[in-house]
């Protein structure tokens, strides 16, 4: 269909653009896209589509009555199509939160990764594709010098609404490569374990240490439907060997190692997270408050 034609029968086409990335193979313009409203990219949402097909998802991003879109979009083969200029705010992140920051769309750079998801029986992505998805992000970390640390998982912002990228998402790969805030999960062992229901001084410590870390989370002091949620997603991204939304010492254990890691690292780079004001204790104090292990396992945490 000419353009010509197009004008005649009223439809409106998006605008091609040419990809901001080397990397990218086909440009597929979505309208889905606005104003990023004065704001600059700091941080990279990794996504899966979670659809039957590639093409059913590319279809969905680029349609006007969908609403939604992402930046780009890759392929099981490596190949990476972008669909919105990295200068306008894309739709992909939706009612989310990390780290002080509402309006993730406004900052960030949406990435999709074509998978049909769990619910066709959750495959490893395969490795052409991974290898597709780190070399977009150095290069997007790159140009746009985003720390490493803001490189999330789609769930990490929308604990209660997402769980993409999968478990299988191979993040100690991306690590490798020097993307994400990454250490080694502490090994699932038996002993204490809190879980949705339980309500206390030590549960309000635990919001606190995932509220620091980044996670939108209330303080309640009571392990509730969203504190069960934050943590399989912590899980989902940082323990990914059991995802069931209890917290355990590996899961505590993992969470107490990330944050100190996270904070060696903003003495060594002033490119981190915002430093939390003085009403909010410093995650050097919260980590104090919390027992090591030993003392979990004394019973000092189960009141
Ligand atoms: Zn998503």
């Amino acid at each position: 269909m000419t353009s010509k034609s197009m004008q005649d029968d009223g439809a409106k086409q998006p605008e091609t653009f040419t990809g901001d990335s080397p990397l990218v193979k086909e440009v597929r313009p979505s309208p889905n896209h606005g104003d990023r409203k004065g704001r600059q990219p700091d941080a990279i949402i990794l996504h899966h589509t979670a659809m039957a097909s590639g093409e059913a998802a590319l279809e969905r991003l680029c349609d006007p009555a969908s609403e939604v879109s992402a930046h780009y979009l890759i392929w099981e083969d490596g190949r990476i199509t972008q669909l919105v200029p990295e200068h306008r705010r894309a739709w992909h992140a939706g009612r989310s939160y990390w780290g002080g920051e509402r309006d993730m769309n406004s900052v960030s750079i949406g990435i999709e990764l074509v998978h049909p998801g769990p619910e066709a029986g959750d495959p490893p992505y395969p490795e052409a594709q991974i290898a597709a998805t780190i070399a977009l992000c150095l290069d997007i970390m790159n140009r746009r010098s985003i720390s490493p640390i803001r490189v999330l998982a789609h769930s990490d912002i929308a604990p209660d609404r997402k769980d993409d990228p999968s478990a299988h998402f191979p993040w100690a790969r991306l690590a490798d490569a020097g993307i994400g805030l990454y250490v080694p999960p502490v090994p699932v062992t038996d002993g204490p374990r809190y879980e949705s229901g339980e309500h206390g001084q030590h549960i309000e410590t635990l919001q606190s240490l995932f509220a620091i870390f980044g996670f939108g989370l209330t303080i309640t002091n009571l392990y509730g439907v969203k504190t069960e949620a934050v943590v399989r997603a912590f899980q989902r991204h940082f323990r990914p060997a059991l995802v069931d939304g209890v917290a355990d010492g590996s899961t505590i254990e993992t969470l107490k190692a990330l944050l100190a890691a996270r904070s060696g690292a903003s003495m060594r780079s002033q490119a981190e997270v915002p430093t939390p004001d003085s009403t909010t204790p410093s995650p050097e104090a919260v980590v104090a408050d919390i027992p090591d292990q030993t003392q979990v396992q004394r019973g000092r945490w189960l009141n």
